[in-house]
């Protein structure tokens, strides 16, 4: 199995094989085609199994479809339990497109906001954040969530363990309800199918 054969297009698939990487991983192969086709997805997925591919390739591909929106608001938002996970993650969304035309930025708590903020005024397609960072310039008008697109919820279980499920709560009631939706999870307990069943709609299930 290629990249290409899972529906990539080219900028992405070169940036893939830029990173040394040409046969996708058994995550990758049943999440990139499902987000293509525009599905929710529920993934049960570890650290290790190339999981941020698996959501983050196919996330490029459908915002470089369109042209950006006019001042570039965020299209799409990627939540994380953790400042390093967010930092990783936004890696990941740089090495994987460096050759589309989309702009990308990360926010975090434990750091000054100042730059995060003239970061974000400068308008971003993709954010990467953490939820106490992201509700905290929301609430300071910083920052509008009404064009999200696309949502990803990485290490669900995790989020839920440090209890950002009220921040959770709160950050869905900023997002559109017409969006795409993708729930990445290592372990999948009654709380985390819970959510699930609030926020995904007739998500296709997949598992490395
Ligand atoms: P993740 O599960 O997303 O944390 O990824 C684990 C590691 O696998 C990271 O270092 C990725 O760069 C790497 N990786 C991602 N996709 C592939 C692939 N298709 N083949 C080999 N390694 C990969």
């Amino acid at each position: 199995m290629l990249f290409k054969s899972l529906g990539l297009s080219e900028a992405l698939v070169k940036a893939v094989s830029s990173q040394g990487y040409d046969t996708p991983t058994p995550i990758q192969e049943k999440s990139i085609p499902a987000v293509l086709e525009g599905k929710d997805v529920l993934a049960s997925a570890q650290t290790g199994t190339g999981k941020t591919a698996g959501f983050t390739l196919p996330l490029l591909q459908l915002l470089s479809q369109t042209p950006p929106l006019r001042n570039r608001p965020v299209r799409a938002l990627i939540l994380t339990p953790t400042r390093e996970l967010a930092a990783q993650v936004h890696q990941s969304v740089k090495d994987y497109g460096k050759f589309v035309d989309l702009r990308s930025t990360v926010i975090f708590g434990g750091v000054n906001q100042k730059s995060q903020v003239s970061t974000l005024r400068n308008g971003v397609d993709v954010l990467v954040a953490t939820p106490g960072r992201l509700i905290d310039l929301n609430n300071q008008g910083l920052l509008s969530l009404a064009k999200v697109e696309i949502l990803v919820l990485d290490e669900a279980d995790r989020m839920l363990d440090m209890g950002f499920l009220r921040d959770i709560k709160k950050i869905m009631k900023l997002i559109p309800k017409q969006r795409q939706t993708l729930l990445f999870s290592a372990t999948f307990s009654r709380e985390i199918r819970s959510l699930a069943s609030e926020f995904l709609k007739n998500p296709v299930s997949v598992e490395s």
